[in-house]
């Protein structure tokens, strides 16, 4: 178990929708993004597509919102998530490793995902709090990302919007979705 890697996951699966681009519109790009995740694998079908979509989308209002430094509403959320996506935890052996703790070893991808989603965040705001959920701050960017800077100074998702931020250009050529530059106020 690693709940800053669960974090990370729900970062992943929103980024995979920009305005003009979807990497989710078909069930090859929902194997793409599970095929770096191989303990995530099972069945995949229309029904599980639709549901990581819908997942994608309660994921991203909570970061978003926590971007925003909207705490209460992005807790709210993520609150509701858990409720829904409750996480069963079991303890594990393998590979040489000790007892270590795997959540949610069965169920469906979305559930599990989910589950798993909803920890990682909700692990990084009890430790954190929303400070380093960020919304990159590129024209036509609309990724969001996790601050691991030690002075929570990031702004944008990579270091090529970085490299053009005030050019109309960025990571790939797509509109914002949500266009609040991350960090603009310094909370
Ligand atoms: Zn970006």
């Amino acid at each position: 178990m690693n709940l800053a890697s669960y974090a990370d996951l729900a970062v992943d699966l929103v980024n995979t929708r920009r305005d003009q681009e979807d990497d989710l519109r078909d069930l090859e790009g929902l194997r793409a993004l599970l095929s770096q995740r191989p303990h995530l694998g099972g069945r995949i079908a229309h029904r599980e597509l639709d549901a990581m979509r819908a997942l994608r989308e309660q994921l991203r209002a909570i970061i978003v919102a926590a971007a925003r430094g909207d705490e209460d509403d992005a807790v709210e959320r993520l609150n509701t998530l858990l409720i829904h996506h409750p996480v069963h935890p079991q303890l594990a052996r393998h590979n040489g490793q000790g007892w270590h703790l795997h959540f949610n070893e069965s169920g469906s991808i979305p559930d599990r995902y989910a589950a798993r989603t909803a920890m990682g965040l909700a692990a990084e705001i009890a430790a954190e709090g929303v400070g380093r959920f960020g919304l990159c701050g590129a024209e036509g960017c609309g990724r969001v990302f996790l601050d691991t800077t030690a002075n929570r100074s990031r702004r944008y998702c990579c270091g090529r919007c970085a490299g053009r931020a005030g050019v109309t250009a960025a990571c790939s050529p797509i509109a914002p979705r949500v266009t609040v530059p991350a960090r603009e106020s310094g909370q």
